[in-house]
């Protein structure tokens, strides 16, 4: 991941007022600023007091000073170059547009169901994710310091096994108990790559496995009638449903077969994944999947660059052969 999105998930988790664009400029290049602004950043009023874009050294209240004919101009003093001019976008101030992130992280999921405001900046609720036979929960916190984990509990009290992604850490807290939520980091499963954002739906599933194997083990003796190994069967084959088509169409491009995509996600989730299953999402997903040339043959006879960011391009290569079986 960029540092810069891990940066912005922290800084949001505190803050999301208003902001020049010369405060981004240190950390968030040009183009990508250029897609924020277009996405998830809304420009707000005007700055009341701007830096002094000379000397950096101090700021101002900007001064509007009208000539005939001519469009309006701002200027600032300085000590040093006496009066400065200032470029309109220099005036700009930008807020984050904390609605807008959580549509995207929503689209990026394919949640199901509508998304909703459960605490205003602060709590979201994203959506449904299928979970073996059922659905799961998938909410957004913005764990601000005016947050009480008293109000945090009681919204997310009706949403069983939920799904949380969070813009920073969320301490332990004993008034979860036993029905705690999945934390997930979002600087752990999100990145950005040529100017997308997405969310790695592998590490989501390993991270909200393994919160679900630390609320397994933290419960307490007296509650735990089912056995610590049944839970954790249950926990795998509900990790298996999970798996989206794109895991597994991203899968099958990693690793150039679906015999060998299948093997992997198995591995991964530590339950089983049939071949069949990983096929049937390929085709699901209008994948052109390449037939083996050596039906007898159980090898694979070429790697395929595993790019993260390039994991849905077709394999073109005709002097390539790939099994899979
Ligand atoms: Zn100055």
């Amino acid at each position: 991941m960029h540092d810069w999105l891990r940066t912005l998930w922290l800084m949001l988790d505190r803050y999301c007022g208003g902001f020049a664009s010369s405060s981004f400029e240190d950390w968030i290049d040009r183009d990508t600023l250029a897609i924020l602004k277009e996405s998830w950043l809304r420009e707000t009023s005007p700055l009341k007091y701007v830096v002094c874009p000379d000397c950096l050294d101090h700021d101002e209240e900007p001064i509007l000073r009208e000539y005939p004919g001519v469009a309006p101009k701002w200027f600032i003093p300085c000590p040093e170059s006496g009066r400065v001019q200032l470029r309109p976008d220099e005036l700009q101030q930008w807020q984050f547009d904390l609605e807008a992130i959580a549509r995207t992280i929503a689209g990026t999921l394919s949640l199901s169901g509508p998304l909703s405001v459960e605490i205003p900046q602060k709590l979201w609720r994203l959506g449904r994710a299928p979970w073996q036979n059922r659905t799961r929960e998938v909410w957004l916190l913005r764990d601000s310091p005016s947050l009480s984990r008293t109000d945090l509990k009681l919204a997310l009290k009706s949403s069983r096994q939920a799904i949380v992604l969070t813009y920073g850490r969320v301490l332990p807290d004993p008034l979860w108990k036993t029905r705690s939520p999945a934390f997930v980091l979002l600087s752990h499963v999100s990145q950005w790559c040529d100017g997308k954002f997405s969310i790695d739906a592998m590490q989501l599933l390993e991270a909200v496995r393994d919160q679900d194997d630390m609320v397994c083990e933290s419960m307490p003796a007296e509650t735990g009638r089912v056995s610590s190994k049944r839970i954790r069967r249950q926990v795998k084959e509900e990790i298996a449903s999970m798996l989206t088509d794109e895991a597994m169409v991203a899968a099958y491009f990693q690793h150039g077969s679906v015999r060998l995509a299948a093997e992997a996600l198995s591995i991964q989730t530590k339950s089983e994944i049939s071949k069949d299953k990983v096929y049937r999402a390929l085709k699901r997903s209008g994948v052109e999947i390449k037939a083996p040339v050596n039906h007898n043959s159980c090898s694979v006879r070429r790697t395929v660059a595993s790019q993260r960011c390039d994991n849905r391009k077709i394999i073109s290569d005709s002097t390539d052969t790939v099994d899979w079986q």
